[in-house]
């Protein structure tokens, strides 16, 4: 039977910061959204308006909110700290601004990152297959230092890949990138989509918001109305 259940589900998600006592921030207020397994979802917003909050949440790395998540149908509040970390591991891929590279050390050894805690037999080949589906092929012993930005942030796509997570969260992944090789990026996390895995993209330019299937405008906390194509 196909039941066709969102893979991430969020209900109602408010977010407050609180710097001290008196200060507090209401980064987000209400916010509803599903995601379907295969969607190409992109975020988008002003500076401040609750974008990378909100990626926290989706990615698990921030517990403290109202309202409810679902990620594959768990709620994420009933599960501890380590089940919460290990459904992370598995499921989500991130892809940052900052490429967050290892500098002297290699696209392989960087790709590799992701099983330092937890290795196997099959490791280098999946590198290796990552490796290649980003098209860095001839690079896989370069140190990452020698590489092109676009090349750079190639290198986190691949150690995001290298995990197979079912969804992958990219913070303005071509914010560091011109403006060509911003559209090359995104024609990657394309066909990556294609390939079956979720995509959920922040960005706050519009050129790089079209490549997705749907579009969601972030606005001091909350979405405007959708816009869909
Ligand atoms: P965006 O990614 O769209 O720029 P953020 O989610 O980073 O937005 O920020 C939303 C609001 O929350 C902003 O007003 C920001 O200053 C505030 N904020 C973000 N992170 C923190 C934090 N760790 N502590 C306090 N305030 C924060
Ligand atoms: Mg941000």
């Amino acid at each position: 039977m196909v039941t066709n259940q969102p893979i991430i589900e969020l209900e109602n998600i408010k977010k407050t910061y609180r710097t001290s006592a008196d200060i507090e921030t209401k980064a987000l207020r209400g916010i509803s959204l599903a995601i379907n397994e295969g969607d190409f979802v992109a975020i988008m917003g002003a500076s401040g308006s609750g974008k990378s909050s909100l990626m926290s949440i989706i990615g698990l790395l921030d517990r403290q909110f109202e309202g409810t998540y679902k990620l594959n149908g768990k709620e994420i509040a009933e599960l501890s700290d380590n089940q919460l970390s290990e459904l992370r591991s598995e499921s989500i891929g991130f892809i940052f601004q900052q490429f967050n590279l290892l500098k002297r050390t290699s696209v392989l050894e960087n790709v590799l990152l992701p099983t330092t805690y937890k290795s196997g037999p099959d490791d280098e080949r999946r590198a290796l297959q990552a490796i290649k589906q980003v098209g860095l092929e001839k690079f896989i012993n370069n140190h990452t230092s020698q590489l092109s930005g676009g090349q750079m942030q190639r290198v986190a796509i691949a150690r995001a890949l290298m995990m197979n997570p079912s969804i992958l969260l990219a913070d303005e992944p071509t914010g560091n990138l011109d403006h060509n090789t911003a559209h090359e990026i995104m024609e990657l996390f394309k066909k990556i989509n294609k390939q079956g895995t979720t995509i959920v993209l922040i960005t706050h330019e519009d050129d790089i918001a079209d490549f997705a299937d749907r579009k969601l405008a972030l606005f001091d906390g909350q979405f405007r109305k959708e816009r869909s194509r």
